[in-house]
């Protein structure tokens, strides 16, 4: 039995009875005929040459193009950055009260120097001060480091997808399943010989959305680049799933 046949067995919801489609095996007069159903009671079944044509035909939109890998971890970033509503914001707002303090810091060492304070008073707060922007300080390397690691994990992921789309018909029956749930983590339906599903992977299906972006607009400049960063944000609603799908797209083992 050709393995490609069973890979979405269990992952496809019936249409009409909602339960998860099984693989099936049917007896032609002259080769085995491979379908997807769920039992006798329900009557809907699809073959599973079709079903896997049409789930590898779909597959290819989530092939990030090489060439803008870069692009894709930029947008994806600032769009984590907008919805998080953290990094930017935080490092501005932390950058202020540091200057703050050591602005204090001057003053009171201006009236230490003009003999306004005595240099106890100026001890306690210059010990205070130095402790409130270490700890500010502290703060800020933090969300600076959160952005690296966040870039790390996209680079990771786009690489991951770049991969996986490539090698998915080399790869054997467990590989692509776990492929197809990393994708579909709510699996999916076929209606009309399209594929529906409640949830796409949000990392992939952004990826998606910046190729389509792209080739409609083939000349880039940095306005488009808002503008793709908007289209992005936009369609990123529930960002709850952001980081854990994006961790399990970066985390997914790709041998090759
Ligand atoms: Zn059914």
């Amino acid at each position: 039995m050709n393995c490609s046949n069973s890979a979405l067995r269990g992952f496809i919801i019936c249409p009409k009875c909602q339960k998860k489609l099984q693989g099936s095996k049917c007896k032609g007069r002259h080769k085995h005929y491979y379908y997807y159903h769920y039992e006798a009671s329900c009557k809907y079944r699809i073959n599973s040459e079709n079903a896997n044509r049409l789930f590898v035909e779909n597959l290819k939109k989530y092939q990030p193009i090489p060439e803008v890998k870069k692009l894709y971890t930029s947008l994806l970033y600032e769009t984590h950055r907008d919805l998080s509503n953290s990094a930017g914001e935080q490092k501005r707002r932390l950058a202020e009260q540091i200057k703050d303090y050591e602005i204090r810091l001057g003053n009171a060492r201006d009236l230490l120097l003009s003999l306004k304070i005595d240099p106890d008073d100026y001890k306690v707060m210059k010990e205070d001060y130095h402790e409130r922007i270490t700890n500010l300080e502290r703060e800020l390397s933090m969300v600076v480091n959160e952005k690296h690691s966040i870039e790390e994990l996209l680079n990771k992921g786009v690489d991951n997808l770049i991969k996986l789309n490539e090698t998915y018909a080399d790869r054997d029956l467990s590989d692509k399943r776990s492929l197809i749930g990393l994708i579909y983590p709510e699996n999916f339906t076929i209606r009309e010989n399209k594929i529906q599903t409640a949830r796409v992977n949000k990392i992939i299906e952004s990826i998606c959305l910046i190729n389509r972006e792209l080739r409609a607009k083939k000349n880039g400049t940095k306005d488009d680049f808002y503008l793709l960063s908007r289209r992005v944000t936009s369609t990123i609603q529930i960002h709850t799933n952001f980081m854990q799908d994006l961790k399990k797209l970066a985390y997914f083992q790709v041998n090759l």
